[in-house]
């Protein structure tokens, strides 16, 4: 049997004395044994660059790390326990009592609460803009704004910011910049590209990809992650499971045909959503027919298959009926795997003519029957 230390070297992780395996090697392990107290001692004063134990790092998380810091053309990523501790983690790392944040008002509903509620404890405040308004961030910036929080295309309704714009407004304060890139996955849109400092994904999305994984990440440069590492990685301990982050990158792998697929699927969903009379208003920035198409292009090269409509219909029982009718596209949060899924915001605190609809790998006119089933019934 190979020892473990013949397998792996710290810096390249190749596979010296074995063939080589075709799919990434799982690390379940907790901890790492050392040949002298010296080395002991070395990987102790400096975590960040060693392996110690697997709350700090673990070959099969680094790895993927690796992976997606080259996915989003940064220097260096961190992988978390899930989407929210990956932006608890970044905006806290930039902020001390007394600091201000602002935060888009259509950012997701876990990352508001914690600039609106959690941080707030520490004395950290924030203000919440519609960040596709420049005018309305520049009237926000105060003298201890230390964060500008995006979510670009937004929660919800997709609604799209100018980065660029956005980036020079930080630029000009020394504003600490953080999108929340799940939408556009690092195959249509790199935030850091644009200027931005760090950007968030929920793993648990597309990056994962099969509906059967929890995680995320932060990805910026080198110094920033190590500090995010030294400040609320280690303290915290919300680390992924070297089995967690195995399952990520095997989703990985298929990244791009998936999201191809999903975007062709989402515009021919769109096109039939924008003829139905039971419609009112389509939201998918990638669509030529949304307002937000000449922004939105200029930034990503493509979208993702989740979209929402807003109905003609405010009558809960009616959308309640329609949504329950249909086979194909089951009830349930979240979105990014294989499977097409339905949400009614009536049923959270959104707007009850809204629904938001997450386009999946199923036969695509298949799909376009299932919904016709039940806006049939809205008629
Ligand atoms: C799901 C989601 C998150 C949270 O990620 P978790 O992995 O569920 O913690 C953050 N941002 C967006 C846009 C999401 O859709």
């Amino acid at each position: 049997m190979e020892k473990i230390e013949d397998i792996i070297t710290d810096d390249t992780f190749s596979f010296t004395n074995i063939e080589m395996p075709v799919s990434m090697p799982l690390f379940q392990n907790s901890l790492f044994c050392f040949n002298c107290v010296d080395d002991l001692k070395k990987a102790i004063g400096d975590e960040f660059y060693s392996h110690l134990y697997s709350r700090g790092n673990n070959p099969t998380v680094e790895l993927v790390e690796r992976r997606i810091a080259e996915a989003e053309k940064g220097e260096r990523a961190k992988l978390f326990a899930s989407g929210v501790a990956a932006i608890y983690a970044v905006v806290s790392s930039q902020v001390q009592s007394g600091d201000h944040i602002i935060c888009s008002d259509c950012a997701y509903s876990w990352a508001k609460y914690l600039c609106s509620t959690y941080l707030k404890r520490f004395n950290v405040s924030a203000t919440f803009v519609n960040t596709k308004d420049i005018e309305a961030v520049k009237q926000a910036v105060r003298k201890n704004t230390k964060v500008l929080y995006l979510e670009s295309p937004g929660s919800s309704v997709m609604r799209v910011s100018d980065l660029k714009a956005l980036v020079e407004i930080c630029k000009n304060n020394s504003i600490f910049s953080i999108i929340d890139n799940t939408w556009a996955t690092p195959v249509f849109q790199n935030p850091l590209t644009f200027g931005i400092d760090a950007v968030v994904h929920s793993a648990s999305k597309y990056l994962g990809g099969h509906s059967d994984v929890i995680g995320g990440c932060v990805i910026s440069s080198n110094k920033n992650i190590e500090h995010i590492f030294k400040t609320e990685f280690l303290p915290t301990g919300a680390v992924p499971d070297p089995f967690q982050a195995w399952l990520i990158q095997r989703g990985m792998r298929t990244l791009k045909v998936r999201l191809d697929y999903h975007y062709k699927a989402a515009l021919k969903v769109c096109d039939f959503l924008y003829a139905h009379n039971a419609v009112d208003e389509v939201f998918y920035p990638m669509h030529p027919k949304s307002p937000d198409y000449a922004l939105a292009s200029s930034q990503m090269k493509g979208g993702c298959g989740l979209l929402s409509v807003k109905l003609k219909t405010n009558d809960e029982t009616k959308i309640k009926k329609a949504v329950d009718a249909l086979n194909i596209f089951r009830i349930g949060v979240s979105w990014g795997g294989y499977e097409s899924l339905i949400l009614p915001l009536l049923a959270t605190k959104g707007d009850p003519r809204v629904i938001r609809l997450h386009i999946g790998l199923e036969n695509t006119d298949s799909l376009i029957e299932d919904l016709d089933k039940g806006l049939f019934l809205l008629k």
